[in-house]
């Protein structure tokens, strides 16, 4: 079976940085699952495996701008510190946050001052070339309950609980 529109991926992949190093993994995992057309992941991915099928194996290196986008300094702000009361915060921390629009954001802590909080809301990928290697485990149809989530539901995907 073709990936196409409406068909539940499931892959193995390592995802690299420009030099090689690895920044993230499926190894040791179920793989991950996506429902194809929906963007559950990035566009360049999903664009580079429409067509392909069940056994095929590919390198695929995105762009930032078809992956987590570029670098935006204004993304970077002070935040009054007892944002982060009964937080122990670190440099280098990340959390999970929401933007107005309701979007998930990951800030990176860059910075304590006494006076506040460097925060940094660019995704931690933002600016970078990422290179994968996947392999295609799995093909098949979505069910229209995954159709009307806009997500794979499942042993390797989405639980409603
Ligand atoms: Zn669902």
């Amino acid at each position: 079976m073709q990936i196409s529109e409406n068909k539940v991926v499931t892959i193995d992949y390592t995802l690299k940085d420009d030099t090689g190093n690895v920044l993230d993994s499926s190894q040791g995992g179920p793989g991950l699952a996506y429902l194809h057309g929906a963007s559950n992941i990035i566009p360049g991915l999903e664009n580079a495996l429409a067509g392909k099928a069940e056994g095929d194996s590919l390198n695929v290196s995105v762009q930032p701008e078809e992956a987590y986008g570029q670098r935006d300094d204004s993304m970077i702000q002070t935040v009054p510190n007892d944002m982060f009361e009964g937080t122990e915060v670190q440099v280098g921390a990340q959390y999970q946050a929401m933007t107005p629009e309701g979007q998930p954001l990951t800030i990176t802590v860059m910075d304590i001052k006494d006076d506040g909080v460097v925060i940094d809301g660019n995704h931690p990928l933002a600016g970078q070339n990422l290179h994968f290697d996947v392999t295609i485990t799995e093909v098949r149809d979505a069910t229209q309950e995954e159709l009307d989530h806009g997500h794979v539901h499942g042993p390797e995907g989405h639980d409603h609980g």
